[in-house]
């Protein structure tokens, strides 16, 4: 089989026929060089207005790069026309191959963004011989391809996150589609404002904001009120993950607190590498984890009080109906208020303030993947060291909607990889 035979099958063009191949390079490093040439009567057309125009001249060879073939870089070479047209001067040719000015084939572009999902961007460039600035470019055509053709059509459900960009306490907000059926990253923001929010529902337009019918967040005051005015009518749920990260900075507070006394009064150091004992849950601890935590429990400290008061209020979860978590929440804050910790004391606060948006989750149940906030977040931390650790937010943008935004690409006769 000849690998012209190859080439039709995967990429077939109407009005283009491959022609001779020939080895070029040397030794060490093979290439192939694949003639391209128009078909009879094939007439071509203006890369303007896509429309047929009569020929006018002919420039020199170009160089294609293509999917290489046993890591031996394949290229396709075809003499660009240029046409006259009526409505666009004198103009180059379009090509089914590739677009614009650009070196590389399409098929050869959208192989490269798609290992740049599964590797970081300098692993693709190092595997592939190509430069970081050009896996950069070429996911930035992918990102942009997909954002221009989503459907944004049926979002009923919407979860917003933050997560920290920067050592400077900078945050990104990060707006999900938290549909069973669909679940991606919709768009994301600079900074945690209320203009920040309010930018985002400008995105998505006042019908499709007056159609969403769930919103997930967390107890952030700016969400809050934009949230009211912009989607009244959406039942607003705080989400467990941010619920239960409060009472795990209010442990933390606690714990760091009580350690440094612990050692100005010349005591036993229990609580030091503790930390994670007490804010993972106790079916994930280690087998090396879980012995250490039964013993921390045995001391009548604030911290391990703070820590029964959390695993207590797991409990909370396991109810179905709206109204018994809402006793239950009632009389975990009257203890929490009881247990004269500080930092549970404001956590309480906090709950009692926002019970009945707190309670919406039950109202809510399974019309929505509600741990869909956590899974994103869980994949937006890595994305950051995947790419180049978000230099600029324009990286960060385009590193975070190609790994989470599920966009579309066009469609093809074959799949490279
Ligand atoms: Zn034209």
């Amino acid at each position: 089989m000849q690998l012209k035979s190859i080439l039709n099958r995967v990429q077939k063009f109407r009005s283009f026929v491959y022609d001779k191949v020939s080895w070029v390079g040397d030794d060490q490093a093979p290439e192939l060089e694949v003639e391209v040439v128009e078909r009879a009567n094939g007439r071509p057309i203006c890369s303007g207005c896509g429309q047929v125009r009569p020929g006018y001249d002919r420039l020199a060879r170009r160089h294609f790069e293509f999917v290489p073939l046993w890591a031996i870089k394949v290229f396709l070479v075809y003499a660009l026309r240029r046409v006259t047209c009526s409505a666009c001067g004198v103009r180059v040719e379009a090509l089914p191959w590739a677009v614009g000015k650009h070196r590389l084939t399409q098929a050869y572009a959208w192989f490269l963004a798609r290992w740049a999902r599964r590797l970081s961007w300098k692993e693709v460039a190092s595997v592939f011989h190509s430069s970081w600035d050009s896996v950069f470019r070429l996911v930035e055509m992918a990102v942009a391809w997909g954002r221009a053709h989503q459907d944004l059509g049926c979002i009923r459900a919407i979860g917003i996150d933050e997560i920290a960009w920067k050592k400077d306490h900078k945050h990104l907000t990060l707006v999900y589609q938290i549909d069973s059926g669909c679940k991606r990253l919709l768009w994301i923001g600079a900074n945690r404002k209320i203009k920040t929010l309010l930018g985002f529902f400008r995105w998505l337009g006042p019908e499709r904001s007056q159609a969403l019918a769930f919103i997930c967040s967390d107890m952030w005051r700016p969400y809050l009120k934009v949230i009211a005015k912009k989607a009244g009518q959406a039942l607003h749920v705080l989400d467990r993950f941010h619920i239960m990260t409060y009472l795990s900075k209010a442990i933390d507070v606690l714990r760091a607190g009580e350690a440094r006394a612990l050692k100005a009064k010349g005591y036993e150091p229990v609580l030091t590498r503790t930390r994670w004992l007490l804010l993972k849950r106790p079916e994930h601890l280690t087998d090396k984890q879980a012995p250490k935590l039964a013993d921390l429990l045995k001391y009548n400290l604030r911290t391990v009080r703070a820590y029964l008061l959390k695993e207590e209020f797991q409990a909370f979860w396991t109810y179905v109906s709206p109204y018994w978590p809402g006793c239950f929440l009632d009389q975990w804050c009257t203890r929490a208020m009881r247990s004269k910790l500080e930092p549970m004391k404001q956590v309480a606060n906090i709950r009692r303030r926002h019970r009945s948006l707190l309670l919406n989750g039950f109202r809510a149940k399974g019309q929505f993947s509600s741990g869909v906030v956590e899974d994103f977040n869980t994949k937006a931390k890595p994305t950051s060291r995947k790419s180049f650790g978000f230099r600029t937010y324009h990286g960060a943008e385009i590193a975070l909607y190609h790994a989470l935004g599920t966009l579309l690409e066009p469609e093809s006769t074959h799949r490279f990889c």
